[in-house]
């Protein structure tokens, strides 16, 4: 019988080098205060070294540079390098340039076109030029996009591409875009809409603003992990810049957002343990009213149900990556919804303890606590909203189930047919019901 929890030896010991690698060499540079192209130096010889490990990229198949990691193999991997924002830098997989090299490689499998790697594919996975995926849209609700009016159209050898998107992360320092428009608003939205290519010094492309957040609110314009909002004016790209069949947009979108919500998951546990691991050493250290905090059993409630939490969200992140191993994307739905909300309400409440915890200290930046905390809020967001999901497991769950008038587990109506179906049993008992 194959029922085991437990993670391949040989696998175990790269996960044992990330450990040590990611808190000895990772976690210092995020406190170091330097400029981005200055951080790409520092993070130079640690991603060689990855590269030299055979770890870099893991998430493409190795025909593309990769590794060919399964989701479960990735998912274990993430769950380390999320515990540091730099963590997916150094191991060549952050978002959103990783889903958008996933998106690149499914196009080229689709339409056998090897053309995409060497145009896009290569030079982003090399780091030679950065990415944005442009979906969301400021007039159109994001959560639902079968809603999105971005048009492109057809003229010649060319596309025509009109409409605003907003929150394209990194879409102010990047090469170039990944976009969703529709390119035939006759059929139904999941076959009418397409991927492109557009480079961004396009003429009729302009990025308006980098939109201040949470995370930023007197945003700095230019600065990488921003969200730009874009606006594209008879935006003409070559026909070769489909990505994909024309109207595989849906299609292209979900390969890109399945196995990057499985990663975004095990990246949130990484960050929930840190969060984790801050709140106990503090209850253990701040003493206050006759005892220390770890003597309150407030605090301890917040332990248990944080090591209790997160245990469930792990357990089912990783069945939800075994599971894609297994049947693929598709056939995981509900367990990859599943994870989107529960992995992120649990992140939001282990850091949301961790931070009343360290009281005005976790408050304070002198904690990394308050921008995990941000980082938190936004999870429950992109990638659709936690209400989105709800709604798709509950249907599907609804679907298993019939109405019924009289509840099948009416007591009174159970009785009367258990009645008549030991009516002679009863008899020899010498029962009578009543
Ligand atoms: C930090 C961050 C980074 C992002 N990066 C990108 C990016 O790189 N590229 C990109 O294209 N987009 C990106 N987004 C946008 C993100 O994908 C959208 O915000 C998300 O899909 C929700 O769309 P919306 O904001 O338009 O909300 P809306 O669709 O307007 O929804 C608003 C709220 O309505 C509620 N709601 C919606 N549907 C239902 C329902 N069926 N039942 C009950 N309640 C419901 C939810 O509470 C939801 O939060 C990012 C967002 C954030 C916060």
């Amino acid at each position: 019988m194959a029922w085991d929890f437990q993670t391949d030896p040989a696998f175990e010991e790269k996960l044992a080098w990330m450990r040590t690698f990611v808190k000895e060499e990772v976690f210092p540079i995020e406190t170091l205060k330097i400029n981005r192209e200055q951080l790409m130096q520092v993070i130079k010889p640690l991603q060689d070294e990855v590269k030299k490990r055979g770890l870099w990229a893991a998430h493409l198949p190795p025909a593309l540079g990769g590794m060919g990691f399964g989701q479960l193999e990735l998912g274990l991997m993430h769950e380390i390098l999320g515990q540091s924002p730099y963590g997916p830098v150094v191991f060549g997989n952050n978002a959103p340039d990783s889903g958008n090299a996933e998106l690149l490689a499914a196009a080229m499998e689709m339409t056998g076109r090897e053309d995409i790697r060497e145009r896009w594919l290569n030079p982003l996975l090399n780091g030679e030029i950065r990415s944005g995926f442009s979906m969301t849209e400021p007039n159109t609700a994001g959560s639902d996009p079968r809603l999105l009016v971005t048009r492109a159209e057809k003229d010649g050898e060319e596309w025509v591409i009109n409409g605003r998107k907003w929150y394209t992360t990194n879409g102010s320092v990047a090469n170039i875009l990944i976009l969703m428009a529709v390119t035939n608003p006759d059929v139904h939205p999941y076959q009418g809409s397409s991927m492109f290519v557009v480079p961004v010094n396009t003429p009729g492309l302009t990025i308006l603003r980098d939109v201040g957040s949470m995370d930023d609110p007197e945003v700095t314009y230019g600065r990488f992990g921003n969200h730009a909002e874009i606006l594209y004016e008879d935006v003409r790209i070559p026909a070769d810049h489909l990505v994909g069949p024309e109207g595989s947009g849906f299609l292209l979108a979900q390969t890109r957002l399945g196995p990057g919500r499985i990663h975004h998951c095990m990246r949130w546990l990484g960050q929930s343990q840190r969060a984790f691991d801050m709140m106990c050493e503090r209850a253990l250290s701040r003493f206050t009213h006759g005892s220390l905090l770890a003597e309150k059993q407030t605090v301890q409630n917040w332990i248990a149900d944080s090591k209790a939490e997160m245990h469930a969200a792990r357990l089912m992140t990783l069945h939800a990556a075994w599971k894609m191993d297994q049947v693929g994307a598709s056939q995981s739905r509900d367990e990859i919804a599943m994870i989107k909300y529960y992995g992120a309400t649990v992140l939001h409440n282990v850091v949301d303890r961790a931070l009343q915890v360290h009281g005005s200290l976790g408050y304070s930046s002198d904690m990394p606590i308050e921008g995990m905390y941000r980082a938190a809020r936004a999870a429950r967001i992109y990638d659709g909203p936690d209400e989105v999901h709800k709604q798709t497991v509950a249907r599907h769950v609804l679907k298993e189930y019939t109405a019924s008038e009289i509840p099948t587990d009416h007591v009174p109506t159970r009785a009367a047919a258990a009645q008549v179906k030991y009516a002679d049993m009863l008899k020899q008992l010498g029962v009578t019901q009543s």
